[in-house]
């Protein structure tokens, strides 16, 4: 009788096995107690990375025990990833982890819901991503690995350019961009040009359009000459979006590590 199992990774997820075993077929001895769920991880592959369980070519949850012999499958998380929405919700809501400052900000700047912290220990953050049904990212692997957690994603790419895009193919969120204090997350209100017009230098009063106040920190927030970098930003993050709707975002190799 084999007393081992057969575990087939999608190429995606490969980039968690250790370096020295990154074959998509991988043998594991088989001990007739542990889950699907526990054999991913111990290959190193956060379960909330996982999409389609298959044993056999069946479907199967991560609960259940393989048996010796047995060949499974594990997909990659689909993409653009469902997010459970509440009604009048439009798009999902994150949560970052302390490492991941510059992406929060360029999600707000998109209009993304997006609490970030820069210091928050894992045990708070799950609490809070429970508690406001946030979608927490991260780069750490320990932090997808508690059970509690409703819904991790794990951020692939070093520079804040690639992890931008890769959430962006990842949930093809709807964006509102322009609407949200990249400070603070708060929600910007229109404001007059006039009202605040005093506040501002003489060069940014000539040649900048005041878009929006923060309604929770006040901070004015305008767009013009020294803006072209946000908007550059702004457009490419839209036709990302875009293009991962219509399945065409794989022209573009995915960032690996
Ligand atoms: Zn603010």
């Amino acid at each position: 009788m084999e007393s081992e199992i057969r575990v087939r990774i999608a190429d995606d997820l490969l980039m968690f096995l250790p370096a020295a075993r990154r074959e998509p077929l991988r043998r594991v001895p088989w001990d007739g107690t542990s889950t699907l769920g526990h054999v991913v991880e111990s290959l190193g592959v956060p379960l909330p990375e996982v999409g389609r369980l298959t044993v056999r070519g069946e479907p199967a949850g991560a609960s259940v025990r393989p048996a010796a012999g047995d060949e499974v499958r594990v997909d990659a998380v689909p993409r653009p990833q469902p997010v459970p929405l509440e009604p009048g919700q439009e798009a999902p809501r994150f949560l970052l982890d302390v490492h991941l400052g510059t992406l929060a900000r360029r999600m707000r700047l998109l209009g993304l819901d997006t609490a970030y912290h820069n210091d928050m220990d894992d045990p708070a953050l799950v609490v809070q991503a429970n508690a406001e049904r946030r979608v927490l990212l991260t780069q750490d692997r320990g932090l997808l690995r508690r059970r509690a957690l409703w819904f991790g994603a794990y951020v692939r790419g070093s520079r804040p350019d690639d992890q931008l895009r890769d959430l962006l193919d990842r949930f093809a969120p709807v964006l509102s961009p322009w609407t949200r204090c990249t400070a603070c997350n708060g929600v910007l209100l229109p404001v007059d040009k006039q009202e605040i017009e005093r506040d501002l230098e003489a060069g940014t009063r000539r040649s900048y359009d005041v878009y929006g106040r923060c309604a929770d920190c006040g901070q004015v927030y305008w767009r013009g000459a020294h803006g072209d970098h946000l908007e550059k930003i702004v457009e490419e993050a839209t036709r990302r979006v875009e293009a991962a709707r219509t399945g065409t975002v794989r022209a573009e190799p995915a960032v690996s590590e």
